[in-house]
């Protein structure tokens, strides 16, 4: 488990199992989960808390939401998209505030999936996997309406630190990612709906380190 704050800890992404992070804020009367991972070690440490304990899934893709099943929890929120693969929770479709806890949850518009939920707490956002490109067979390319809409909502935060699911840099600047972001839209083409950035990966799938 790894702190970022007093009150706000995760359990990083692996790769074997394929497993997402899955983070932990306690906040004066509850616990807040984002994301569930597959991982024996995240199911365990999730039924080990007590409390009210509310649960956050980013999107559908199953290495962020399989633990689903095998954990309790009080309440759980979802997008339309993720449900149709839980079968529960309640539907996010607009921005939902919970003043005394300092959480709110976000739909952030995404070109890696559809449906996909932020959490901001304090002076963080949790964005899963939703700032990344789609990838199909090798194929890396962002949505050029997405990633402007995406790259509005990450302005429209007031957060300084932004969580990136999967990344060994867990917390990144909330500034440097938009820059990061706005050069990948300067290579929009006015006839191509998309922007490919294979040139960000390496030949073995992982990311480049941009400087
Ligand atoms: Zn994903």
């Amino acid at each position: 488990m790894n702190k970022i704050t007093e009150n706000i800890f995760y359990i990083p992404a692996s790769t074997n199992p394929l497993s997402s992070d899955v983070v932990f804020i306690k906040t004066e009367n509850s616990t807040w989960i984002f994301d569930v991972g597959t991982s024996v070690e995240s199911m365990n440490e999730i039924n080990e808390i007590k409390g009210t304990k509310n649960i956050v899934l980013s999107h559908f893709h199953l290495d962020h939401i399989a633990n689903i099943h095998k954990v309790n929890f009080d309440n759980l929120f979802v997008s339309a998209n993720t449900k149709r693969y839980t079968s529960k929770g309640t539907i996010v479709k607009s921005k939902i505030v919970f003043e005394n806890e300092q959480i709110e949850i976000l739909e952030v518009p995404s070109s890696h999936a559809k449906g996909c939920l932020c959490l901001v707490f304090a002076d963080y956002a949790f964005m899963g996997d939703s700032t990344y490109c789609k990838e199909v067979i090798g194929n890396h390319t962002y949505n050029v309406q997405l990633l402007k809409a995406e790259i509005d909502f990450l302005e429209s935060l007031n957060c300084k630190y932004v969580c990136l699911s999967h990344d060994i840099h867990f917390v990144q600047s909330r500034e440097k990612l938009i820059e990061l972001h706005k050069s990948i839209y300067e290579r929009r083409k006015a006839t191509e709906p998309t922007i490919s950035v294979e040139d960000f990966f390496n030949p073995d799938g992982s990311v480049k380190i941009i400087a």
